[in-house]
């Protein structure tokens, strides 16, 4: 699974990717095909902003959520304990 959100360019209307754990309010980000300065901002008007911080902000749950299944999955369970 992806760790990336897409972003889009309010001024050029080009795509890009950028880690979820990155993009957070207070980032910056430059477009690499028109150079602008995105900035990441939850006060932001630009709707490819917002929805860049939605998306992120809820894939790094899914992340999280990810590592902790990852960290308890090795133990196995013990259900069975009325078993002869
Ligand atoms: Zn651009």
């Amino acid at each position: 699974m992806s760790d990336t959100v897409q972003i889009r360019c309010t001024r050029c209307k080009s795509a890009f990717r950028e880690r979820a754990k990155r993009l957070q309010p207070g980032y910056s980000r430059q477009c690499p095909n028109c150079e602008v300065i995105i900035f990441f901002e939850e006060s932001a008007i630009d709707k490819n902003v917002q929805k860049a911080l939605l998306d992120a902000r809820r894939l790094r749950r899914v992340l999280r959520e990810q590592e902790e299944v990852k960290v308890t999955a090795p133990q196995p369970a013990v259900y069975d304990r009325t078993s002869t």
